[in-house]
């Protein structure tokens, strides 16, 4: 029998984690030396972002070439307003649906309550094994800075940056320490710590001008970011963190392409189309590879972590499991079957290679060329309703990232005995989807929302240190979640188009 790609990817996922599980357990049994699990987490993780990288080079050119062409398809301007108004209220209505799953199962389970917050501290100053007590201080106040430097709470973040400059280069003691236990190395190998060094001088800035941002700024700045100030610095960002400018110059350029029409216009539809036809079959060479970059990430993510830190945070995990558990299982497959009249476990095996990837990778962007190859190639949706709801919903639909910041927020305030009304709950509800709307498709990005969500319901910033060391299992579960409902916007979008969204031949 010939494998077929999801195979493959599963069988690097199965392998990755065979090889690391063990690892990490014998590691913390003391059985082996730390360092081999942290060096083969290390490389995991190069062939991983090797892998992401390659998904990166791609994505600008595939999403601006499939959304121009897929609106110069349709030939025409009418009905291209009702399909951007469907994917709205998929959009909105799903991600209450998932926050409401979230708050009941809160409410049900109740982690937070009698949760041990020495014990919550503890786990998060520790993250690993036989670190020093400096060592361990030093990257907590190095990760609570990245998060506050990103959510925008620029103060903050330079208290925590000072500490940790303090920490790990101001005294030659706890420096060396470090440096023996190869903490400091891990703390440079951390994405954030290069976006942090880029953004430094603007957050001293900012600083400098108290200027302090609130969820209402962060919004505006994604409503504003819709239009780009220059299409081409959009595109050229390396960071993919402008998406929604070339969404928006894409559409209306194809839009354009059919106001012009005649000689020029089928000109540019040749040529936007065979540039996507191109790009296709990149993206297709390239998804190839996702075997091998699911077993990176597999590595490094079941090598990476000590198993005691999910104890004291056991119930928080399985709150959040059991709701984007109920949301993947029963709420999207009910939509694909009653409106999009299709069979939810045909279209999940459709659509695995992309939700494989959605899991290993934590990046809805990342995963955004398996995505629109697997429902337009394997589940036969047409170029015109997915290249539109992807795109856009890798950015702003996240279902898994809203039930998450919901869960998680709750469970803080739990933790700390505060007793929430339901009103004040609603209110959590309501920040918890504007910065799933906010939040980019990138790994961690809710988490750094969700420093936004606790201002905002006036809880304590630093809780979100007591979270950060199972964050990353729980991305990569909400990340499949938010692609999995990208999918079956596709699915549903295309049942109400007038033609049935099914992709020609
Ligand atoms: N990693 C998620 C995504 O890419 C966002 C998040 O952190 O919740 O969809």
């Amino acid at each position: 029998m010939r494998l077929k790609l999801h195979h493959w990817i599963l069988l690097g996922m199965v392998l990755g984690a065979a090889i690391g599980l063990p690892l990490r357990f014998f590691a913390d049994q003391g059985r082996i030396d730390e360092s081999w699990p942290a060096t083969v987490a290390a490389y995991g993780k190069g062939v991983g972002d090797l892998f992401l990288r390659l998904l990166s080079m791609i994505i600008v050119p595939l999403i601006l070439t499939s959304l121009i062409s897929g609106v110069i398809s349709t030939g025409q301007l009418k009905g291209l307003g009702r399909l951007g108004g469907r994917t709205m209220v998929y959009y909105l209505s799903t991600s209450i649906a998932a926050i409401t799953i979230g708050v009941v199962m809160v409410n049900i389970i109740k982690p937070g309550q009698g949760a041990d917050l020495t014990l919550l501290q503890a786990t998060a100053q520790k993250e690993g094994h036989g670190r020093s007590v400096v060592g361990e201080a030093a990257r907590t106040s190095f990760h609570t800075g990245c998060l506050y430097a990103l959510g925008g709470h620029t103060d903050k973040a330079f208290e925590e940056l000072e500490r940790y400059l303090r920490l790990s280069e101001g005294r030659e003691e706890a420096v060396e320490k470090i440096r023996q236990e190869g903490d400091l190395e891990s703390l440079q190998s951390d994405p954030r710590y290069d976006a942090l060094l880029a953004s430094a001088d603007q957050i001293r800035k900012d600083a400098d001008e108290g200027k302090k941002q609130g969820l209402g700024e962060t919004l505006w700045k994604q409503l504003f970011n819709l239009i780009p100030s220059n299409p081409f610095g959009s595109m050229a960002d390396s960071t993919n963190r402008s998406i929604l400018g070339v969404i928006f110059f894409s559409l209306l350029f194809g839009a354009f392409v059919i106001v012009v029409g005649g000689e020029t216009g089928a000109l540019m539809s040749k040529l936007f189309s065979g540039a996507f036809d191109v790009m296709m079959r990149m993206t297709m060479l390239i998804i190839k590879t996702a075997p091998v970059g699911v077993f990176g990430f597999m590595l490094y993510a079941s090598a990476g972590k000590g198993f005691d830190v999910f104890r004291p945070l056991g119930w928080y995990m399985l709150t959040v499991f059991a709701g984007l558990a109920f949301h993947a299982l029963v709420t999207l497959p009910l939509l694909l079957l009653l409106v999009a009249r299709r069979s939810p476990w045909e279209f999940y095996k459709a659509m695995s290679p992309a939700l494989l990837t959605a899991f290993s990778t934590a990046s809805s962007n990342g995963t955004l060329p398996l995505t629109l190859s697997s429902v337009e190639e394997r589940a036969g949706v047409s170029n015109r309703v997915s290249s539109f709801v992807l795109p856009l919903g890798a950015t702003i639909n996240m279902d898994g990232t809203a039930l998450y910041e919901a869960v998680a927020v709750l469970f803080i305030s739990q933790a700390y005995g505060m007793d929430l009304s339901f009103g004040q709950q609603v209110v959590i509800a309501f920040t918890a989807l504007l910065a799933s709307i906010g939040a980019a498709g990138i790994p961690h990005a809710g988490t750094v929302m969700m420093v936004i969500v606790l201002g905002a319901a006036n809880l304590p910033l630093d809780a979100v240190g007591l979270i950060l060391a199972v964050d990353r299992i729980l991305d990569m579960c909400r990340t499949s979640v938010n692609v999995w409902s990208d999918s079956t916007a596709c699915a549903v979008v295309a049942r109400l188009e007038p033609s049935g969204g099914e992709a020609p031949g």
